[in-house]
């Protein structure tokens, strides 16, 4: 099966055979066609066409009793002819008479010259069959070739000279990289790492919108990393023929086992990710079948090794649930929408490409940007050079980067739907709000990080709270902060704003569930204190609530529900209007920075 065939040997015999084709041809098949070709007339036609000047080589035949000639036709070709030999004294008279001059000969008349007759005959023959001979032997080559890369993938090595990319080229995105710079690390050694039994996950998960840099990051690994870099797009993979994509999965992984330590990138996962068995009846099998071999491959090879697999998407709720186990792809690296200081150094980072005339306020342009991607940074900076050049001038100035601001973002603007200025402050109140009801509160987490940067889950903004610890007993108390700290998102827009919005959607529906497990299910509720009213069919599986009481009661329930949102809500509006002057404060700087973290907060509040 290995054996490759020598494809010069059967060239030869071609060759051969085709040199005897054409000796045969030239031997029998020609002259028969010269004699098919000659034209016969008579003797009056000859004399006729003698007149017009039109022969131009006459050979008598006393053998056969004929003459042959060949004479220029009303189209302009000359064509062989005979005649039968007729006694004519006069004939020699009538030749020499004639317009033109006419050659006599002893042989055979053709057409041609010699010459041209042994290049029709010969050369031109052959060079047809060589450059056949040429053309069918490179088409069987790229076959052959076809044929034994047959289901082999198309990943492409990187190293580290090819992608040239480094994590200084990837500008913000710090958790990301101090993430993958672990990965690095153990590329560089992975036997410090084996000495003490440590074992990397298999895979890590790139995961966020569009253009934020994931690719990039990928790639900036495998330079840092300074090993082979293994790099397929998930559409790659979806062949036509069902089988092929499964079959380069496995090839993948077999090159990637040879060459570790390695990485493997699989760039737009969600392709061959997606969830299976929701396409219905246009279920693809040929994408089931490929997610499943990379699902086996995952399992069957050992991290220790030093292959390490990295994907990306901008899509993982699409995800197959399988690929995100324990021991798949069981590290996700968030790769978020970058923040201001992020924004501005994505900038700084490609602005050294461009001349810039000095000095240009990045700051600005970065405050103009909210919520627009890395992509969208390095096109605005592009845009700008364009723009700089249609201006004739030499380097890039500050009016050409605002300018080219409005042309990329308003594009973008319509896909992404970012906030305009006043979305904003409504978001940076809102969430300020949650914190500082939060941070007020004796019962309540800390506050980690706050944010108005849109984010992957849809949210266009959020409070992050941590608990100190493992939680496992709540009280009637702490749960009672946690709903005041839901409502105090709501409460700071009407507060501020007058109006209400759609942005405590989620908030709404959080406290609910909290307040109406504390009724029914706590026992934290005046009203009804230890009285089971629901239970939980299911708790694994997700199950529904089951009512246990009587309809007459259900609706007191919901009244008691309502009670305790009501009480939470008031609550929180009374802290923020103790609190006013900071939450001016606070929003200010927030919306300046976009996202602080919990101590710059609490040094703020507590100023
Ligand atoms: P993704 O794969 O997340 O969709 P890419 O990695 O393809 O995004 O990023 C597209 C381009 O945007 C990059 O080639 C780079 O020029 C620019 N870019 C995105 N994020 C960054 C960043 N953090 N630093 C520098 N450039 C970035
Ligand atoms: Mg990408
Ligand atoms: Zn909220």
């Amino acid at each position: 099966m290995e054996e490759k065939p020598n494809p010069r040997r059967p060239l030869i015999v071609y060759y051969i055979g085709s040199l005897l084709l054409i000796m045969l041809f030239n031997a029998i098949v020609y002259p028969m066609l010269i004699r098919s070709r000659i034209n016969e007339v008579d003797y009056s036609t000859f004399l006729q066409l003698v007149e017009e000047g039109r022969v131009r080589e006459v050979q008598l035949d006393s053998v056969n009793q004929q003459i042959a000639f060949t004479a220029i036709d009303r189209a302009g070709s000359e064509q062989v002819y005979v005649t039968g030999a007729v006694p004519d004294p006069d004939l020699v008279n009538r030749l020499l008479a004639s317009k033109s001059p006419v050659r006599f000969s002893g042989v055979m008349p053709r057409p041609h010259s010699p010459l041209l007759s042994f290049l029709t005959n010969w050369i031109v023959p052959i060079l047809i069959f060589v450059g056949l001979g040429q053309f069918f032997s490179k088409q069987m080559q790229s076959r052959m070739r076809n044929a034994m890369a047959f289901g082999k993938s198309n990943a492409r090595v990187y190293v580290k000279a090819q992608t040239g990319k480094t994590f200084a080229d990837v500008a913000g995105q710090d958790e990301a990289k101090e993430a993958l710079q672990e990965i690095v690390d153990f590329l560089h050694d992975p036997e410090r790492y084996a000495e003490i039994g440590a074992t990397l996950p298999k895979g890590a998960l790139l995961v966020g919108p569009p253009g934020t840099g994931k690719t990039l990051l990928a790639q900036a690994v495998a330079g840092e990393a300074n090993v082979p870099f293994f790099s397929i797009s998930g559409s790659e993979f979806v062949e036509m023929f069902v089988g092929l994509g499964a079959a380069k999965v496995r090839d993948l992984f077999k090159q990637a086992t040879e060459k570790a330590p390695c990485i493997v990138f699989i760039d737009e996962i969600d392709t061959i990710g997606k969830k299976r068995g929701d396409g219905g009846f246009t279920g693809n099998d040929e994408r089931e079948q490929t997610l499943n071999q990379l699902l086996t491959e995952m399992d069957g090879f050992d991290s220790r090794k030093g292959v390490v697999l990295l994907a990306a998407t901008n899509r993982p709720d699409a995800l197959d649930p399988a690929l995100l186990r324990p021991g798949r792809f069981d590290r996700r690296i968030p790769v978020e929408l970058p923040d201001l200081a992020g924004r501005i150094s994505i900038l700084e980072v490609h602005a050294k490409k461009v001349r810039m005339a000095e000095p240009i306020d990045f700051a600005a342009i970065a405050r103009a940007t909210a919520g627009a991607s890395g992509a969208d940074l390095a096109n605005i900076i592009n845009e700008a050079a364009l723009r700089a050049v249609r201006m004739g001038r030499k380097a890039v100035q500050q009016i050409d980067l605002e300018e080219s601001v409005e042309v990329v973002i308003a594009g973008y603007q319509r896909k992404n739907a970012a906030l305009s200025p006043k979305e904003r402050q409504m978001v940076a109140y809102h969430e300020l709000g949650h914190a500082i009801v939060a941070a007020k509160q004796g019962h309540s987490a800390p506050v980690h990080k706050i944010t108005i940067v849109p984010r992957t889950s849809g949210a266009l903004g959020y409070t992050l709270q941590i608990e100190e610890a493992d939680r496992h007993l709540i009280s009637k108390e702490e749960a009672f902060a946690r709903l005041v700290t839901l409502t105090g998102g709501r409460a700071a827009e009407e507060l501020i704003f007058n109006t209400v919005t759609t942005g405590a959607a989620n908030d709404i529906e959080q406290a609910t569930g909290i307040a109406r497990a504390m009724v029914t299910r706590y026992g934290m509720s005046d009203r009804f204190g230890m009285m089971a009213l629901e239970t939980q069919t299911n708790p694994y599986l997700n199950g529904n609530n089951v009512l246990t009481c009587s309809s007459e009661t259900a609706a007191q329930v919901d009244l008691e529900v309502m009670k305790l949102i009501s009480k939470a809500h008031e609550t929180a509006i009374a802290i923020l209007k103790d609190n006013m002057e900071k939450l001016h404060e606070i929003a200010t700087y927030l919306l300046e920075k976009e996202t602080i973290s919990g101590e710059e907060f609490l040094q703020l509040l507590n100023a």
